[in-house]
């Protein structure tokens, strides 16, 4: 009867310890989860980055002087950028991947552009949490200008600040010799001025200069872009 009892006894201050010690590993593992946070954690965190290839099908945007045709460095800069957030862990979503514009079926001669600006306004509207960053190339009848330039949104405080950072980014490790000022949309840039999230279109380089549309068909050139595009992305995010 005795060693019953005794059994009972150290059973029960066995299990009585056992389901402490559980119960004091799990608080002190919450408390871990909770100050510290990993990469993983600030990547789930962070917003959709919705990235826009502008133009595309029967809107090449503007000519290179070598003939290239802007929708279709857009695109190639976009799935590069895509690519490498993704890799990353970051949730990307593309406008388009295709070349096409993007206007509702059944639109009307005359009104594709403004449904195809509507359709790709309409992404930032589907994500409680989201960035969308317009690609483009840049056209100037004075064949001297290049370099990237970036627009901001008006409707967004972030806007201002994550194009500042992509100019900078891009001036400090690919166009060092690049002076320009970030810019706030105008009127004309239809995405921008009514997106309601942060939003910036970044301008690439002059297809019209020879110079600089040259080295915008370079694979090399493009990476380093998308490099600095991505680091400044990245930075802006872990905030
Ligand atoms: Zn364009």
């Amino acid at each position: 009867m005795k060693q019953n009892r005794a059994f009972f006894f150290f059973g029960a201050v066995f299990l009585s310890c056992t389901l402490l010690f559980s119960a004091v590993f799990r608080v002190c593992l919450q408390q871990l989860e909770t100050e510290i946070p990993t990469n993983g954690s600030s990547i789930r965190d962070s917003p959709v980055i919705i990235l826009d290839a502008g133009h595309g099908g029967e809107d090449g945007g503007a000519t290179g002087t070598n003939g290239v045709l802007e929708k279709d460095l857009n695109l190639t800069v976009t799935n590069t950028l895509a690519a490498l957030l993704r890799l990353s862990g970051y949730t990307v979503v593309e406008t388009r991947t295709e070349d096409k514009l993007l206007y509702t079926e059944g639109t009307k001669k005359g009104h594709k552009k403004q449904s195809d600006l509507e359709n790709r306004l309409f992404f930032t509207t589907q994500y409680e949490q989201c960035l969308l960053i317009s690609i483009h190339m840049n056209t100037f009848p004075d064949t001297f200008c290049q370099g990237a330039q970036v627009w901001f949104s008006p409707n967004h405080p972030t806007s201002r600040e994550l194009g500042e950072r992509i100019q900078n980014r891009i001036t400090n490790l690919v166009q060092q010799d690049n002076h320009r000022r970030i810019k706030e949309a105008t009127s004309g840039i239809y995405i921008l001025r009514h997106a309601q999230v942060p939003a910036v279109l970044i301008e690439c380089g002059f297809l019209s200069t020879p110079s600089d549309c040259e080295r915008l068909c370079t694979p090399e050139y493009q990476k380093k872009l998308v490099l600095a595009i991505f680091d400044a992305i990245v930075k802006k995010t872990e905030l």
